[in-house]
């Protein structure tokens, strides 16, 4: 039984939190979260243009779903501000990290633009084939992120999630290079950028497609590096719930909040 609306049949288990959820909780629960995130970057006000930058991934998928919910918290419950105030999807493709599934790749495409006009949001696709690899990747985005933010109240949203900092920490660490932490960092710091997905966990990404029933598509081919640390990370989060959560409250004490207060001033929180 669902430990939340006591009715349905729980189907997922939360170690983390120990809640057992049905399909429709779960995802109201990963939605909420995503919503307060956005809230809490204190980023996104509600007359903002709001664009996505995809790649052909599950995560990109998982995003896309999200902007529906987003867009009524933000847009709908303020009618004053629906009009022209739809939210603009702009679908980048990356072929990272050298072998990918073309099939995949036309597949995802579809479906996002089948979602956009189903759920009436402008869309504007955008097609950049240029491959690149896991360090350039996110320097990449943030090129692409300048470009198409340059205009007034035009905000990014990023599929980067929970997983995918904490990687990148520790890719970085690994091979003792800046890159691709620092990136990553930058873009948790630029107030055009927006991590709608920054608390949510690789597993509850898959999760959430299912309960949507999402036939998702491959996984980019990664390089081994990067598959060992998302095993020690995995590992480690079924050996101790909440790991994840805590490594990146860990990262953004030590990265981020000391700046947060230098700019804010220290008053806050
Ligand atoms: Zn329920």
């Amino acid at each position: 039984m669902c430990s939340i609306c006591k009715r349905r049949k729980a189907e997922t288990k939360i170690k983390y939190s120990n809640l057992h959820l049905c399909p429709v909780c779960f995802r109201k629960l990963i939605e909420k979260r995503a919503r307060e995130t956005i809230n809490k970057s204190e980023k996104l006000e509600r007359t903002d243009k709001i664009k996505l930058l995809l790649h052909p991934t599950k995560k990109a998928q998982a995003l896309l779903r999200l902007i529906t919910p987003i867009e009524k918290r933000y847009y709908r419950q303020f009618p004053q501000q629906k009009i022209g105030q739809k939210i603009k999807v702009d679908f980048i493709f990356f072929t990272n990290l050298r072998k990918t599934d073309g099939l995949t790749q036309k597949k995802i495409f579809n479906e996002v633009k089948n979602f956009c006009l189903s759920e009436g949001l402008e869309i504007n696709l955008h097609y950049k084939k240029k491959p690149v690899n896991r360090k350039s990747l996110r320097k990449k985005v943030m090129e692409v992120s300048e470009e198409i933010t340059r205009g007034p109240k035009e905000k990014l949203m990023l599929p980067i999630n929970l997983d995918d900092v904490i990687t990148d920490f520790l890719y970085s660490a690994f091979t003792n290079s800046e890159e691709p932490f620092k990136t990553t960092l930058e873009t948790l710091k630029m107030e055009k950028i927006i991590h709608p997905m920054l608390k949510i966990p690789d597993e509850e990404i898959e999760q959430y497609l299912k309960t949507l029933n999402i036939e998702t598509g491959k996984e980019l081919e990664t390089d081994k590096l990067t598959q060992k640390i998302k095993d020690i990370i995995n590992y480690l989060e079924k050996e101790k719930p909440g790991t994840k959560f805590l490594t990146l409250k860990t990262l953004q004490e030590t990265f981020l909040n000391q700046e947060k207060g230098r700019n804010k001033g220290s008053n806050k929180d």
